[in-house]
């Protein structure tokens, strides 16, 4: 038999069945007052179809409601039954050429690598299929759900914005026309009537805020005692809470309250108790109490009335029914636009369409995703609305985004996730900056939230508690909305666009500052850092904002004006940030070869010092586009160049590269892997522009501008190896005291670091504007570099290159100039090969190069110049020329300083017995000289009659050095090493300074009659060798390519059992790479000379013994004087040699506990 309830609720439904869509829109049409009629309609009926049974039944619902309340409205709109009314409207629609299909979680996206203005343009699958973008390159993708289809978005594509679905009838004119003329005035002002009276009641409903009232027209006269529990969604508590506090709440089974929480957690809402008011306040206080801790809230329960409920429900009907009544005809669509759109009585912020997005924080999940879909089908898909929807977008952004911030939904449930849709309209994006000044609302939004400083004002993420760290992954998504607004860069300059630009660029600035010098650190001595200090939320920053600070300067660079204006301000924030660098701080004198300089007494190794220098980067960025525009040639006079400080501008970046060199040479062990992380990331593929080569760029900008020879001292004394340099014999000195093997390795990577810093500071020239090449120059060179290591698959390739902020490498457009692709063979992968004319562009000292890679290179390349009997020297290459700006840069390499360091390493190397010095430090001084010559080789070549060459390089290293020492030139240094044993692997390349130093000397006498400076010592010419030393050199030759085969073989073999056991042997590496050759030059002692016992016994010294400790690496000597250091033993107990193994031994010593570290000193 069937309950009350049950026949009650069938008497209703039949009562309900009996309505007329006909007759209630009769009256709705003869009615004076149509908004009250519409709710005395929906108040008496929505109850009673909404939300009678505790279990919902959606389909039995939406049906009732179809017939009941949408007929009439349907009836009402076309002035006849819809079924034929929306057919007639669809008919005389002329559909826009727009597709706005809406993406469901899942569905494939397509977007093309050619034709796409930024990678957010995506097409759907139908559309792709009809495009000619399905031939193009393209990128496949799922959408998380939210976007729609571009088809037809004219600003979104190159090429070929039409589908053959969505194409321009070639007859149509394109001009935008009104779609209203397509509907009669009656039709007009009747869906007028009805789209605002039902948009607002589906807006009041759903924001409504009280629980168990209704809005005063809404309410019913006799008032049911039926109350729902509702549960909403969290991210805070687990699927296993949430169905372990429904079971003992509601009292249900583990599989009802798992359907609960999924609904919960899909709809972001569900009612789990339907009852009285008491029985509902009941859960609800256990969900409530069962919840809640002293870390979390608890989760969000309420009992609301089911009339509230029921309307709430058809609420959110309606909206979907707007969403599908105006896709028949665009001219619905742009009354909806318009209704949606019209400030209501309480003036700013009150437009139906404010109200909805103003409280999408406060909505539930379901609630929200219903009308964001609606949005997107009327207002973004409207030419003229859309313009509208994103000033009130961009007017309310502040608080959307602060909404989104402190509410904890993931991003695609927020409004605030449209901006992907509005700001990558170029079109849109510009009206934003111009005319809302978007650019710097972002960015001072972004600021506002990231408010725990320093008390330098620098952004301080140190000691963060979760919940900052919670809003500061929240407020990342702001940089992104930056990078949408900046994607497409502007082909025309107002006046208007250029102000707001450099505001927002001033916005920007302040930014920069904010991280300029941020997350200092300070070398750890004595004791190893005891907490790993954080690290990642900086560098986290550091990388969302890469591609803005690129894009940046990129737009500056399409202006003149703007770049001009913005170098301006960025030198402006810089002397800010670092004007009084000097501060504090004793003003020293250095002096080298008569040259003196007065600079700061700083010490990397003893004060704070930082990676992030973001301002100073940008400048560099800024210096290189001004370097490539005409404007810093013709009208000098508008740069404040006069302003630029070289010292201070080089100080910071200078600071932060010595710190790398100090990290490699191990004196920063004991400040942990944080420290190793930042440095590994600084150089990264992903950091690297707008970090390692920035700081590369503006050293170059400085050493542009200043004495070289006084960067040289300056940057001696940063590295701290200034009074090696500075004295004459202090390196005899240093070594003969016996001084920490340590402290001797630590200055001989230093002194490697430096010269590398120098060669990179001469050798990189491939950014435009640095040098004189162009954008696929620099790629090209990359790709050359890379596949000098070995050949590589595409894959492997791509992700050693740095993306655009379009994701493109750009390597397809240059990869068939330097390489040959080789098909794959049966072991699968195809792979890139170098281009063999492409390998006399190979840089040994390539700046990318990690020390693995340099390495691998280098064995590559000697490889391959063996293979092709040619000696294995790896000269410089032949490089391109500077930039005017730039162009004094080269100097360094025959400046005295330079000349000095050059030939005090020789000398070192010479008497190679005496000193501490190592063979790759001698090697980078060979790569130096060779630069130099190739520098004056190209000079000499290019030389015009007026031109006066002045780089004498050749002239400088035959002249032997100054008084008191007299040491001998250069080039005789060079001479005698040439023949040394202990040089073996680097005769070839001494072989070729001398060839290429006579070659230019040969040019020297025929392009110039002025004499030219003798040289001293004599260089054998190859012809003047007799032929018993030619057949003799051949002989070795054989016998030296023999041996060399021999140890390829075996060199193969080792590094087959390498990859085979690769992780034993990655830290074994790691250790090898850091530890530079440091000559052992501690005497021998024959063993015969020794006398075990007797009164002639030798004095053997006393055994030193060496340990590592595990804790920071360091090797220190066991003494009983020394420091402690950690070690750590694990002592079991065994039976494998007793005899009875039932016997049980007391623990003889609590030392040996087994599970004890111990930790003791030796
Ligand atoms: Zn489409
Ligand atoms: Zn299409
Ligand atoms: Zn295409």
């Amino acid at each position: 038999m069937a309950s009350e309830l049950e026949l009650e609720m069938q008497a209703i439904d039949r009562s309900l069945l009996e309505c007329s869509a006909e007759e209630i829109a009769g009256k709705w049409l003869q009615a004076t007052d149509l908004t009250r009629e519409v709710y005395q309609h929906l108040a008496h009926y929505v109850p009673k179809i909404y939300c009678r049974s505790p279990n919902p039944c959606p389909q039995k619902e939406d049906m009732v409601a179809q017939h009941v309340l949408l007929a009439p409205m349907e009836w009402y709109l076309c002035g006849e039954d819809s079924e034929f009314g929306f057919p007639k409207l669809q008919q005389a629609n002329k559909p826009s050429h727009l597709c706005g299909r809406v993406f469901k979680v899942g569905e494939p996206t397509y977007s093309c690598r050619d034709c796409a203005v930024d990678p957010t343009c995506v097409l759907c699958m139908d559309c792709f299929l009809g495009s000619i973008h399905r031939d193009h390159r393209y990128r496949m993708t799922t959408s998380g759900g939210g976007g729609f289809c571009d088809c037809g978005d004219t600003e979104a594509w190159k090429e070929g914005p039409y589908c053959q679905k969505h194409e321009l009838n070639t007859s149509e004119i394109e001009e935008e026309e009104d779609p209203l003329v397509h509907l009669s005035e009656d039709v007009i002002a009747r869906s007028y009537n009805i789209f605002t009276i039902m948009f607002q009641y589906a807006v009041e409903i759903l924001t409504w805020e009280k629980e168990s009232e209704l809005p005063a027209d809404l309410e019913m006269v006799e008032k049911s005692d039926t109350y729902y529990c509702m549960l909403f969604n969290d991210e805070v508590h687990t699927y296993e809470q949430v169905i372990y506090t429904l079971q003992k709440a509601v009292n249900c089974t583990q599989k009802e309250a798992i359907g609960f929480a999924t609904t919960v957690d899909r709809d972001g809402r569900r009612s789990v108790r339907c009852g009285d008011f008491q029985y509902c306040e009941q859960a609800k206080s256990i969900i409530v109490r069962n919840t809640s801790s002293r870390q979390t809230k608890p989760l969000k329960v309420q009992v609301m009335h089911s009339s509230l409920v029921a309307h709430q429900s058809f609420g959110l009907k309606v909206l979907s029914w707007l969403g599908s009544v105006i896709g028949y005809s665009d001219g619905l669509r742009r009354i909806l636009c318009q209704v949606g759109l019209q400030e209501g009585p309480d003036g700013e912020n009150s437009s139906l369409v404010d109200r909805l997005m103003l409280s999408d924080s406060k909505l539930w999940k379901g609630a929200r995703s219903v009308y964001h879909q609606l949005f997107m089908s009327s207002l973004l898909m409207d030419l003229k609305y859309k313009k509208l929807f994103a000033v009130r977008f961009a007017k309310n952004y502040e608080r959307l985004q602060s909404d989104y911030v402190t509410d904890d939904h993931d991003r695609e449930f927020s409004i605030a996730d449209l901006s992907v849709q509005i700001f990558t309209v170029p079109s849109l994006a510009r009206m934003l900056i111009t005319e809302e000044n978007l650019m710097t609302i972002i960015i001072k939004t972004f600021m506002d939230h990231l408010r725990h400083r320093d008390t330098q004002g620098r952004f301080q993420f140190e000691r963060y508690t979760a919940l900052q760290a919670f809003k500061f992954r929240r407020v990342q998504s702001l940089i992104l909305d930056l990078k949408y607004v900046l994607i497409s860069k502007p082909t025309e300059w107002s006046d208007d666009l250029r102000e707001k630009f450099l505001e927002g660029f001033d916005a920007f600035l302040e930014l920069l500052k904010c991280m300029q010098g941020m997350d200092p650190i300070t070398r750890q001595v004595g004791q190893h850092i005891e907490m790993e200090p954080e690290w990642e939320a900086a560098f986290t920053l550091q990388m969302k904002l890469t591609h803005v600070i690129s894009m940046m300067q990129d737009w500056c660079a399409l202006d003149e004006k703007v770049l001009i204006e913005a170098y301006k301000k960025c030198l402006t924030v810089l002397m800010q940030c670092h004007g009084g660098f000097t501060d504090g701080e004793q003003p020293i004198t250095l002096s080298i070869c008569g040259h003196s300089v007065e600079t700061i007494r700083y010490c990397v190794s003893q004060e704070k010092v930082s990676i992030h220098l973001p301002v100073s980067r940008l400048l560099a960025g800024l210096h290189v586009l001004l370097s490539k525009s005409e404007v810093a040639y013709k009208f000098p006079e508008l740069l404040p160049l006069s302003e630029l400080s070289p010292p201070m501008l080089i100080e910071h970046p200078l600071r932060c590269l010595v710190l790398c060199a100090q990290v490699h040479a191990g004196m920063w062990r004991r400040n942990g892997f944080s420290l190793v992380n930042q440095i590994y990331y600084y150089h990264n593929v992903k950091c690297r522009r707008e970090m390692f080569d920035k700081d590369i760029v503006m050293l170059q900008t400085g050493v542009s501008m200043m004495d070289p020879n006084h960067f040289l001292m300056i940057m001696l004394s940063r590295f701290e190896l200034y009074q090696i340099f500075s004295t004459p014999d202090y390196g005899k000195r240093f070594s003969s005291e016996i001084t920490h093997k340590d402290v001797v390795q630590q200055n001989n990577t230093l002194i490697e670091e430096m010269l590398y810093l120098i060669i990179m500071l001469v050798g990189e020239r491939f950014s435009p504007g640095v040098g004189q090449v162009n954008a696929t120059d620099d790629i090209k060179r990359e790709i050359i570099h890379q596949l000098s290591i070995k050949p590589m698959a595409h894959s492997e390739l791509v992700k050693s290159l740095p993306e655009d902020e379009n994701k493109e490498t750009g390597m397809e457009s240059v990869i068939e100039a330097v390489a040959h692709f080789k098909k794959p063979g049966l072991t699968g992968r195809g792979m890139y090969e170098l281009k063999p004319e492409c390998a006399k562009e190979f840089n040994l000292y390539f700046y990318h190069f990690s020390r693995a890679e340099q390495s691998k290179a280098e064995e590559a390349q000697r490889k391959l110049k063996r293979q092709n009997r040619e000696d294995t020297a790896l000269p410089p290459p032949v490089l391109p020329p500077f930039c005017p700006l730039f162009a004094s840069l080269v100097n360094i390499l025959q400046s005295d300083v330079m000349l000095c360091i050059m030939r005090t390493i020789l000398q070192w190397a010479v008497e190679h017995n005496g000193y501490a010095w190592s063979e790759s430090m001698l090697q980078r001084v060979l790569h130096l000289i060779g630069m130099a010559l190739q520098e004056e080789k190209q000079h000499l070549e290019i030389v015009t009659e007026e031109h006066v060459v002045t780089f004498t390089f050749t002239q400088k290293i035959s002249k032997p050095g100054e008084a008191p020492n007299n040491s001998p030139s250069i080039l005789a240094m060079l001479e005698t090493l040439q023949n040394a044993p202990y040089l073996e692997v680097h005769k070839d390349m001494i072989r070729w300074i001398l060839k290429t130093f006579n070659a230019i000397k040969k040019l020297r006498e025929s392009s110039s009659p002025s004499p030219v400076a003798e040289t001293e010592g004599t260089i054998m010419e190859e012809s003047s060798r007799d032929k018993d030393k030619a057949e003799r050199k051949r002989k070795a030759e054989i016998a030296r390519l023999r041996r060399e085969k021999i140890m390829a073989q075996m060199s193969e073999m080792q590094r087959h059992f390498i990859d085979e056991n690769k992780e034993l042997f990655q830290q074994t590496l790691e250790l090898d790479a850091s530890a530079s050759a440091v000559l052992d030059n501690s005497p021998v002692v024959s063993d015969k000379t020794l006398t075990a016992l007797g009164p002639a016994q030798t004095q053997v010294p006393e055994q030193r013994q060496f340990v590592t400790c595990i804790l920071c690496q360091e090797e220190q000597e066991v003494k009983v004087e020394s420091k402690a250091m950690v070690l750590a033993a694990f002592v079991q107990r065994s039976t494998v040699l007793s005899k009875d193994r039932s016997k049980f031994i007391q623990d003889p010593d609590p030392k040996w506990n087994p599970s004890r570290t111990v930790e003791f000193p030796v």
